[in-house]
């Protein structure tokens, strides 16, 4: 059986988020710091998939058994996602024919990118099957959904093994962009169309009023708010849902607050660094 483990739950920015002197980042300590999202597959067989590029790779793959990457796959390209691309180099890493999945439109952005381009030169990353990939006991999906897209477009990935399948929506701009882009009702329909067992959805914002003195619509995300009132209680038959990409101001990172509280009533979670799937 394929394992997945969940390697970071924060948003691009990390936590504790550089600069930032509010409230939610003073006095963390090394337990309170999170990665930016970013999962690893181990395959029955062996192999070893990580899905985004972080700065914090070093970190994250201590969380592995086997932390040397056969395969990388990128949803989309901003910061957090990809700002650890450059490990895989000469400077640092020196890997070699890493099969790296991802879009048209993100290959586009590596090719015309000088320090990227570099790593295509030297074989660190060469372009792989998209938008399905078959490795081992593993078959990869990449899903477009609606986010901006000044980059590049952005897919979530739904990965499927055996028995069980996960959907990674780290990042999107509202549900009601995704959900018509599948002609889904519901954020319960979407999960049954695409068959999903475990999904790791978009929480970056818990609610509308969190970044103080910035306009939120220029980083557009569907609130945890949002999500629960579409969502409501968890019923027999449901989905496990656990949500990332936590920005640093989403009172979640807090386990006593009353939002933590509200979303374990509701019977959903927030994921956490080293969890693990049995797909
Ligand atoms: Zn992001
Ligand atoms: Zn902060
Ligand atoms: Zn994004």
């Amino acid at each position: 059986m394929a394992v997945v483990t969940l390697l970071g739950v924060a948003q691009d920015g990390g936590r504790p988020q550089p600069g930032c002197k509010r409230q939610c980042c003073q006095g963390l300590t090394e337990k309170d710091r999170r990665s930016p999202v970013s999962l690893g597959i181990e395959t029955s067989k062996g192999m070893t998939l990580l899905v985004e590029a972080t700065r914090d790779l070093g970190r994250q793959l201590r969380l592995i058994e086997n932390p040397s990457i056969d395969h990388l796959l990128i949803t989309h390209a901003h910061l957090g996602h990809v700002d650890g691309l450059g490990l895989f180099g000469r400077e640092t890493m020196s890997a070699r024919n890493i099969q790296l999945h991802c879009s048209p439109s993100m290959q586009a952005l590596v090719e015309a990118t000088p320090a990227w381009n570099q790593l295509l030169k030297q074989n660190v990353f060469e372009f792989s099957a998209f938008p399905r990939v078959e490795i081992d006991d593993v078959v990869i999906e990449f899903i477009q959904v609606p986010h901006r897209a000044e980059l590049s477009d952005m897919h979530a990935i739904i990965i499927r093994g055996e028995t069980s399948s996960i959907l990674f929506l780290p990042d999107h701009d509202t549900w009601d962009e995704t959900l018509s882009a599948y002609r889904c009702n519901s954020v319960r329909g979407f999960l049954e169309k695409f068959d999903i067992d475990v999904a790791l959805l978009d929480g970056t914002f818990w609610s509308g009023g969190e970044l103080k003195g910035r306009d939120m619509s220029v980083v557009p995300h569907p609130t945890v708010e949002e999500s629960l009132r579409r969502l409501g209680h968890r019923r027999d038959g449901d989905p496990e849902i656990f949500f990332i990409h936590l920005n640093h101001t989403n009172p979640l990172y807090n386990s006593d607050s009353d939002e933590s509280k509200q979303l374990r009533e509701s019977g959903w979670s927030i994921g956490f660094e080293s969890q693990e799937f049995i797909l």
